[in-house]
């Protein structure tokens, strides 16, 4: 009795969002880099009363020191970018598997890891961007027109070793053959206007100041300049237009960003409550709405314009496995290539 009057002396409190903490906790390593994340956080804290903890840092640090804490990590939940990221921390054995309804709902198989053992909430593609003034878009429909030598000198692109241009080979090779591949990157290395240096904005930057008339990067990087409330970054974004490739053939490459419950997550039931949140409609109106990313719920585009001028393009739908298992063999492929 006393038990039922204390019950409904809680129930009386109303549906007050509970407190901070008040479930708990959940640590959360991060390597992802996006301004945005903190909405997220916030936004779970909010809705669970479980507290967030997190440290955030580069993919490679946060898989050496999980590999360093071994059973003593204190992780419960891993975020990274990338599929190739994922293989990685996979086959370290970082990960554990997630029996989840809702997990399994919401993410299509192709997005998930093997075993059930990570989740993509996100989707990235790798586009072309281009110099409207200078390149006409007929001239980059497809990535095999990278090589062609009627652009030679154009192309700005970052180095081979980013997981990004790795997980993109990875899926060349997968969709087109290892020779076929390794011909392409040669000719792509023979139209470069410069060494490979940067990251993706760098490139976007490069094309804006006359550099080259042509790189390869992530479309969020694009969408963000075009969306900055900052005058030069919108004149960067201004001289840019995008190709998706491959609309008429395999689709453009896509990847993913996601999470994992880790292998000796202390907290499991906090760690998924997190994981299954990134899949909630709420959390996916983040990712499009404040990085920029496609979320793997289409309807949670509706309010950022700038995105869903993008959305319905034709994806590649090479698994996300395929990525991981063909990393090795794709930094061959570039060395071959002396695509640096
Ligand atoms: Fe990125």
């Amino acid at each position: 009795m006393l038990t039922m009057v204390a019950l409904f002396g809680l129930s009386a409190c109303g549906p007050a969002q509970p407190e901070a903490g008040s479930k708990g906790s959940v640590n959360i390593y991060s390597a992802r880099h996006y301004d945005a994340d903190e909405q997220l956080y916030d936004l779970f804290e909010k809705n669970t009363g479980i507290a967030v903890k997190r440290i955030e840092m580069k993919g490679d640090l946060l898989l050496e020191r999980l590999k360093a804490e071994g059973n003593q990590s204190p992780a419960d939940v891993i975020l990274l970018v990338d599929a190739g990221n994922f293989w990685r921390a996979q086959s370290a054995g970082l990960f554990q598997p997630v029996q989840s309804a809702k997990l399994d709902a919401a993410v299509p198989p192709t997005l998930q890891g093997t075993n059930k053992d990570w989740f993509g909430f996100a989707k990235r593609a790798r586009v072309i961007a281009y110099d409207p003034a200078r390149i006409k878009p007929e001239q980059v429909a497809t990535y095999s027109q990278l090589a062609d030598p009627s652009l030679k000198g154009q192309i700005c692109v970052r180095p081979s070793s980013n997981v990004y241009n790795l997980s993109m080979m990875s899926a060349f090779i997968q969709e087109w053959g290892a020779d076929k591949a390794e011909a392409w990157a040669k000719g792509v290395v023979a139209n470069f206007a410069r060494a490979p240096e940067g990251a993706d904005t760098d490139q976007l930057k490069a094309i804006s100041q006359g550099k080259c008339a042509i790189a390869v990067v992530n479309h969020y990087y694009a969408v963000r300049l075009q969306r900055s409330a900052d005058p030069a970054e919108k004149a960067v974004a201004a001289k840019i237009a995008l190709s998706f490739p491959d609309q008429k053939g395999n689709g453009t490459h896509v990847n993913v960003s996601g999470g994992a419950l880790a292998r000796y997550a202390p907290d499991k039931a906090n760690g998924v409550a997190f994981l299954e949140f990134l899949a909630s409609p709420e959390a996916q109106a983040i990712f499009a709405k404040a990085n920029d990313e496609f979320p793997i719920l289409a309807s949670a585009m509706d309010d950022n314009s700038a995105l869903k001028g993008f959305a319905g393009f034709k994806e590649a739908q090479t698994p996300m496995s395929v990525l991981g298992l063909n990393q090795g063999e794709a930094q061959k492929v570039y060395d071959r290539a002396g695509w640096k």
